[in-house]
């Protein structure tokens, strides 16, 4: 690996912190949007649909890099104000993409996140003069860029004075046509073994077709991704770029709420829902948790039923390890400053649930057993 003096790993990772929402720490930022910001309305939907589903970073692309000067190019200042004000309207923050300089220079001090696309991710100017700036980059990857590549133009923002990167797998270009690129989550390790700074991912152009979308995302947290950037639009089908990839916000929404089992199944948090003060919107996240308490519950249930059949009939109570258990939640509890009354008054109810459905199945056990012998 080429010289990495700013990129490299250290001694611990960097978080970024923009205003308050931290990038590469505990939780899994989600960010979504758009492609390209076509109105002020359909900003404001989008950044609606951000909100509602908990992401923190609302996208849209006002200068648009297009494969062919025929398609649509962005909406450009009048579109930057769009974004920026459908993301004040829901508390979001915003980023966009710059192509050169004077878009650089246009939306440096007015969106929370710059973008720097694939297609300029080698554009060695302009990342020497964002990284002259102040504000946080992502930095996507490069369709046929190596991790090593993808570093070093990395390096080239730090060393140029911004420490604030952001990376992003979006995937590369490979030899498969079903898609419009091959997601590389191989690349959200590799980036994270050699370099210290978050690693983003961007299934949607990654897969170019949004029935993808939903396994990528949960995939790219389980590889390790700290956050997400997700293209959504209010009417996908009307859409002037990538309308074929982009989620509609039901199904933004309904991804939302699925992504915070995969984050805790390795150790990260998402929490779905936006607007906390709006009862409707509270009620629908206690009915998730309730959710997955009773699936937890079941989950207990069944490996509870295979302990029993390692046991003796006259064994399937054991204290001991109740007592065990039981100090041992009301300690995470007190740590999750919850009341530990709480774990005193239901885990007995579990316990005894589980010893009853122990000794139920061995005595079906038993009673088959005898059934057999008599044949
Ligand atoms: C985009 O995010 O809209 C975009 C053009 O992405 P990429 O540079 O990854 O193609
Ligand atoms: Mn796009």
């Amino acid at each position: 690996m080429k010289d990495l003096r700013l990129a490299g790993l250290k001694t611990s990772r960097s978080t970024i912190e923009v205003k308050g929402v931290t990038i590469g720490g505990k939780e899994i930022i989600l960010m979504g949007g758009p492609c390209a910001v076509e109105s002020s309305i359909q900003m404001s939907q989008s950044a609606e649909t951000v909100k509602q589903a908990g992401g923190k970073i609302l996208r849209g692309g006002v200068f648009k890099p297009r494969t062919s000067p025929y398609s649509f190019q962005g909406l450009g200042l009048e579109g930057l104000n769009y974004l920026v004000q459908a993301a004040k309207e829901q508390d979001l923050l915003c980023v966009t993409e710059v192509i050169d300089a004077p878009s650089l220079e246009l939306v440096v001090d007015k969106v929370d996140i710059i973008q720097i696309g694939a297609r300029n991710m080698q554009n060695f100017e302009l990342l020497k003069l964002a990284g002259k700036s102040k504000t946080p980059i992502i930095l996507k990857r490069g369709l046929s860029a190596t991790i090593e590549e993808w570093l070093l133009a990395a390096e080239y923002i730090l060393a140029a004075g911004n420490p604030q990167v952001i990376l992003c797998e979006r995937g590369i270009r490979t030899f498969e046509p079903s898609t419009r690129n091959t997601l590389d989550l191989s690349a959200v390790g590799v980036a994270k073994e050699l370099s210290h700074l978050p690693v983003i991912v961007d299934p949607s152009h990654a897969a170019g077709r949004r029935d993808l979308i939903s396994g990528l995302s949960k995939a790219a947290i389980a590889a390790g991704a700290d956050g997400l950037l997700i293209e959504t639009h209010p009417n996908p089908a009307e859409a002037t770029s990538d309308g074929p990839q982009s989620l509609t916000p039901e199904q933004f929404v309904q991804l939302a709420t699925e992504l915070g089992v995969v984050a805790r199944s390795v150790k990260r948090v998402f929490t779905f829902g936006g607007k906390s003060d709006n009862l409707e919107a509270l009620r629908t996240q206690i009915d998730r948790v309730d959710q997955s308490i009773i699936e937890l519950l079941a989950d207990r249930m069944q490996i509870v039923r295979k302990v029993g059949d390692q046991k003796r009939l006259d064994r399937v109570k054991d204290t001991a390890r109740e007592k065990e258990v039981m100090l041992r939640l009301i300690h995470l509890a007190i740590e999750q400053q919850l009341s530990p009354e709480i774990v005193k008054k239901i885990y007995p109810l579990i316990f005894e649930f589980g010893v009853q459905s122990q000794i139920k199945s061995k005595l079906a056990q038993a009673k088959d057993l005898e059934h057999r012998s008599i044949q």
